[in-house]
């Protein structure tokens, strides 16, 4: 029976690797397959890597700035090789600590593409698993254009350009999503000229509108030239024909036009919504036992959010608690310069509903002026004196959500956001004031603003 098992993970991303700890917790036995390292896209190729370069492109643009706050810095210069050295540094330690963290808890790791045989049978180098649930958490790689082919070296997508190891004078971003605006920051930081080509008619065509305005000011604050409601008509040798009839010549291109889901090999049929799996409120598919988490079920593409299903239905297979997940409060978190976060609805939601709108400035906050950071806004939605939602541009703002999440995630009022106590100089005072102005009553703005 050495190869029995409760549960049956195929995938060692966010998703894979926390459904494993948790049912490993919860006494199940557990064999996770991977097929190339643990830590899946966020760890290798997605939000662990890109942070670190960002970091360090971060740190040379301020201190470029660092005279105006009274410190020599003189001759600065960037060793990008360093930099890419560092990133996969940081991600062979992780992947390591990873694995030793899944096999505290007394999970198998198997090294190798897995592919389902059948209900409860998974196969992976020619031995067979017999396992009681399955879960697929194969997640997702990088879409393609149509017409257009990445080849790694002009035309590149977000798992080549993180090892480019020279970063050439003139980037043409495509996509102004998280990943676009992200990269935009790092190639601004460095000096480079950078333009990003949205086919939506505004930036960040998720986010907040205020939000994707105060994106676009801050865009040409940065130098950075954007065409919204524009797409790449074709690619030719360097030429690239933009649809508004411009032809431009990047040194690169980058695709960052969003992600499809890696599906398993598999002989049960599985139900498709889309190009995703199809699964049910308990993150079933059309087969009870097995189950689609993360980017493979295409509902929030986060490695937050991976994380939370893994724990929702752990906890349903278990224990039998139904999952109670909600995109809506999964929280969106955008390293711009600054950075961008929000959770919960948009003003765009709620029209035709009585609510309520605060949109406070940071100018206005102590701590902002303090570190030069003015250029940003905390707006707060509230329904029915309950808060329904937040969007921020600011400093801080991938920690300050987290405030608005648990209001909104617990159903918070007004009232009991205002009997909080926040300190000074926080931007967190932002996030008060913010709440404050539902009602205009901000303290730290004039009458009638
Ligand atoms: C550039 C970039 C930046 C990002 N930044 C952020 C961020 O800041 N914050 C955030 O929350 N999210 C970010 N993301 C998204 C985040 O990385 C994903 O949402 C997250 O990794 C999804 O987790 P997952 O477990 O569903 O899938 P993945 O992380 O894709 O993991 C799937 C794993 O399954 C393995 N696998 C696939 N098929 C098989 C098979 N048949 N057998 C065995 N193994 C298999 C793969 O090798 C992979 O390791 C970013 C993504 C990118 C590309």
């Amino acid at each position: 029976m050495e190869n029995c098992f409760d549960l049956g993970i195929i995938g060692g991303g966010p998703a894979g690797y926390s459904a494993a700890i948790r049912a490993a917790q919860k006494g199940l036995k557990v064999v996770l397959f991977e097929k190339t390292a643990m830590g899946g896209v966020c760890l290798n190729c997605g939000c662990i890597p890109t942070k670190t370069i960002l970091h360090c492109t971060d740190l040379y643009k301020n201190l470029k700035k660092a005279d105006k706050f009274g410190i020599s810095a003189a001759e600065i210069s960037i060793d990008y090789t360093k930099i890419l050295n560092r990133k996969d540094e940081l991600v062979q330690k992780l992947q390591k600590s990873l694995t030793k963290l899944v096999q505290s808890y007394g999970v198998n790791i198997v090294n190798a593409e897995a592919k389902i045989l059948d209900k409860g049978k998974i196969e992976a180098q020619d031995n067979t698993y017999l396992c009681k649930n399955i879960i697929i958490s194969t997640g997702s790689k990088p879409a393609s254009l149509r017409g257009i082919e990445t080849d790694g070296r002009f035309v590149l997508n977000s798992d080549h350009i993180l090892n480019l190891s020279e970063i050439p004078q003139n980037i043409l971003i495509v996509g102004s999503g998280a990943i676009g605006v992200e990269w935009a920051r790092i190639f601004s930081s460095l000096d480079k000229n950078v333009t990003v080509i949205e086919f939506a008619p505004r930036l960040l065509p998720l986010a907040d509108m205020d939000v994707s305005k105060r994106l676009e000011r801050l865009f040409k604050k940065n130098r950075i030239k954007f065409f919204t409601g524009t797409k790449i008509e074709s690619i030719k040798e360097k030429y690239v024909t933009l649809s508004d009839g411009q032809v431009i010549m990047p040194d690169i291109v980058l695709l960052a036009v969003g992600r499809e889901p890696v599906l398993p090999q598999t002989s049960v049929k599985l139900v498709m919504d889309g190009k995703f799996i199809k699964v049910n409120e308990n993150f079933q598919t059309n087969e009870p036992d097995i189950f689609a988490l993360g980017d493979v079920n295409g509902k929030v593409q986060l490695a937050h959010s991976a994380l939370h299903q893994a724990i929702g239905v752990v906890d349903y297979i278990a224990e039998g608690k139904n999952v109670h997940f909600c995109a809506q409060k999964v929280p969106s978190v955008i390293y711009g310069n600054p950075e961008i976060a929000w959770v919960g609805k948009t003003e765009k939601m709620l029209e035709g509903q009585n609510y309520k709108v605060s949109n406070f400035p940071v100018s206005a906050l102590g701590k902002a002026i303090a570190d030069d950071e003015i250029d940003g806004f905390i707006k707060v939605l509230s329904v029915n004196e309950k808060i329904a939602g937040a969007h921020i541009v600011c400093p801080e703002a991938s920690s300050l959500i987290h405030q608005f999440a648990l209001m909104i995630g617990n159903g918070l009022k007004v009232e009991d956001v205002l009997n909080t106590v926040f300190a000074h100089p926080t931007y967190s005072e932002g996030v008060f004031e913010s709440v404050l102005g539902l009602d205009k009553m901000s303290l730290s703005l004039p009458q009638n603003v």
